[in-house]
């Protein structure tokens, strides 16, 4: 079955921060869209009680559109390592603690992988588009990589200075934005939100 395609106007984004509504809006100007966030809107910030990417981002996006009356996006992504079955994971944010500390986030990963041979992880990126009548589509973008030691570079944010993405010299917090943005996981999810949802084919 195909899927439901997003009509224009308004746009619901499930987050509170403004940097992530902004980007989303930008990526998705071109389709007609346009996107007040659930903060402006005043919306309540769901618990993340989901145990995997998809169901948070969909509770979420579910949400925002039954208390907004509109359609809603909600994103949800992190880091999975291999040698700590797939942790940090939906907890890579809490990993960081209260004080977002990803040095502490970072070395914590470092720790529990210690002399492990396998340093395969990936990036992944959930993204969900519910209705206010409760249908709601997905998609899920990932990019594969390895962790190093140290911490590499200052760009990017969160787990960037460690992800040393496949076939690549650089990691991700040594890359150009627009380098990492070229194959990132959230662009890989964004490219198929918009194909499925929001392009003209
Ligand atoms: P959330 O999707 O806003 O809940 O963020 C999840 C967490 O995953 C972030 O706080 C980062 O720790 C991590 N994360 C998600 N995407 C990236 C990325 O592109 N680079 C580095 N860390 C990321």
């Amino acid at each position: 079955m195909s899927a439901r395609r997003f009509q224009g106007g308004k746009l619901v984004i499930a987050s509170h921060n403004a940097g992530k509504v902004r980007e989303i809006g930008e990526l998705l100007a071109p389709f007609g869209t346009e996107v007040v966030s659930a903060g402006t809107l005043g919306l309540p910030e769901p618990e993340e009680t989901g145990e995997t990417f998809i169901a948070n981002a969909e509770l979420k996006a579910r949400a925002a559109a039954s208390a907004s009356g509109l359609p809603a996006l909600a994103d949800d992504s992190g880091l999975a390592v291999d040698a700590l079955a797939g942790a940090p994971g939906i907890y890579s944010a809490r990993w960081a603690g209260g004080a977002k500390d990803f040095d502490f986030a970072m070395a914590k990963v470092h720790t529990a992988m210690g002399e492990e041979r396998d340093r395969t992880a990936r990036f992944v990126c959930a993204l969900a588009l519910a209705w206010p009548d409760g249908h709601c589509e997905t998609f899920e973008g990932t990019v594969e990589g390895d962790i190093v030691w140290p911490p590499k570079g200052s760009n990017g944010f969160g787990y960037d200075p460690i992800f040393l993405p496949k076939g690549g010299t650089l990691t991700f917090g040594e890359m150009a934005a627009s380098a990492k943005h070229a194959i990132s996981h959230r662009a890989n999810a964004f490219a198929k939100l918009v194909a499925a949802c929001f392009g003209t084919g």
